[in-house]
């Protein structure tokens, strides 16, 4: 019990401010996260410096957990360095709107324009395809086996020319009264100017009302390279991320959404044409912080926790006169919350380190049945509670002596802990004051 005690004061005393240090350690911790979730060196670091200085700024409220109220930050910065809002596409008053998909080759442009096609099928729309990979029959042969099992057109020609299928493929779509014409153009292995050119002659040839780029999650910095290419040349409108159902965990794409400052406009999750969907900032950045549900379990934190009870605790910290039955409300606060494991596990980096330790939530019982024996006077001044009042309250709360005890002993030596960290605090800041 006494260890579990000791932590559980700990994690208490840890709530009353978030420190420089701690802000500091938190924030290294998450660049690590970021870095390992992919997202490029430069993005991170300023993404965490004004995660820091969020953090900072909100140093005065005694929050939940330090950790909670980080993963909220990250979180928000997260969504807005990904667009923060999902940017559908643009359509053409005059229709057909002329979608042209570019990138490199095997970044899934053929798969995508069929998809996107379906998408806008299912939309109401009366999508048409061209085949402008003109070089390889193989490719529009593709689009054809592709196109034909979602029931939509494609024009092809035999000739090698792509600005010609571009260009009837308008006609025959104005024709048809097809209101979305997708373009499918060639990618190259690498960058090259061919492509570069190919792709801005068809776009100003059909008057294109949209570029998309798609590139391919999975190639990381790669990814973010090209990204920065294709645009400087073509000056695109949108991006589309494909093969995220791989195990990357996106920062692909908030690199590129930071380097080419464009949109990202759809997703790709897989080889079957219903894997696509419009890019939502929020969903990305819950992926990216790879924590799945956690920022719910923020949020209902911070909905649950009531800030004026933060402001009396604080207070009641700096004046060494928490007791036991702040002590008690806090408990109360974390479990309302969910689980003692779920909560910690919140903590950017903690999971990991935590793996299968036990923290149930069985662990606070006997303290909280400890404290529930207690008078208010008792929980107020433990100091009153001596000899009979201890054996009383092992009795009622179906402890031992010795726990109380042990529970009395830390509670003390916390307080002790506590006094000696406000000096230091106010010592801190008084030196901060002269500098
Ligand atoms: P293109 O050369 O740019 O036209 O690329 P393709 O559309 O031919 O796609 C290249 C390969 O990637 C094909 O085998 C596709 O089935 C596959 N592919 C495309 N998009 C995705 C995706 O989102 N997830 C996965 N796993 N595979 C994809
Ligand atoms: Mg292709």
């Amino acid at each position: 019990l006494s260890t579990k005690l000791e932590s559980a004061f700990k994690s208490v005393s840890g709530q009353a401010r978030l420190s420089d240090i701690n802000v500091a350690e938190t924030v290294r911790e998450i660049r690590r996260a970021l870095l390992d979730a992919d997202v490029n060196y430069e993005v991170a670091r300023s993404l965490t410096s004004a995660v820091k200085e969020k953090a900072l700024g909100q140093g005065g409220l005694a929050s939940v957990t330090p950790g909670q109220q980080f993963t909220k930050i990250v979180y928000d910065e997260l969504v807005s360095a990904l667009g923060q809002e999902q940017e559908e596409i643009t359509f053409s008053q005059v229709p057909p709107t002329v979608i042209l998909i570019a990138g490199l080759q095997g970044s899934g442009k053929t798969t995508f324009s069929a998809k996107l096609a379906k998408w806008l099928k299912d939309q109401g729309k009366n999508p048409m395809l061209a085949a402008a990979d003109v070089y390889r029959p193989a490719a529009v042969d593709q689009l054809r086996t592709l196109a034909s099992d979602i029931d939509v057109p494609v024009h092809s020609i035999a000739e090698k020319d792509a600005l010609r299928v571009a260009k009837e493929a308008v006609s025959e779509a104005k024709k048809a009264a097809r209101d979305v014409l997708i373009i499918d153009t060639a990618g190259r292995m690498h960058v090259d100017e061919h492509m570069m050119d190919e792709v801005s002659r068809i776009r100003q040839t059909v008057n294109a009302t949209e570029v998309l780029f798609v590139v391919d999650a999975m190639t990381g910095q790669d990814a973010v390279n090209t990204a920065r290419q294709f645009n400087k040349q073509i000056d695109f409108d949108g991006v589309v991320l494909t093969k995220l159902d791989g195990d990357t965990r996106g920062g692909a794409a908030i690199s590129i959404r930071n380097v080419v400052d464009k949109p990202i406009k759809f997703v790709s999750t897989g080889e079957k044409m219903d894997t696509i969907s419009p890019f939502y900032p929020d969903r990305m950045a819950q992926r990216i912080l790879g924590m799945g549900d956690v920022v719910t379990l923020v949020e209902k934190a911070q909905e649950q926790y009531d800030e004026v009870q933060a402001r009396k605790l604080q207070s009641k910290l700096a004046s060494n006169s928490f007791n036991l039955e702040d002590f008690y409300g806090q408990l109360q606060q974390i479990k309302k919350m969910g689980s003692m494991k779920d909560l910690v596990g919140m903590i950017p980096g903690m999971s990991k380190q935590l793996g299968d330790a036990e923290i149930d939530d069985d662990t606070m019982k006997p303290v909280e049945a400890i404290i529930n024996s207690m008078t208010i006077e008792e929980r107020r001044n433990p100091q009153i509670i001596k000899g009979s009042r201890r054996k009383r309250i092992a009795q009622g709360s179906g402890t031992t002596v010795r726990e109380v005890n042990d529970l009395l002993k830390q509670f003390g030596q916390m307080k002790k802990m506590m006094k000696t960290m406000t000096k230091m605090n106010k010592a801190g800041r008084a030196m901060e004051g002269l500098k």
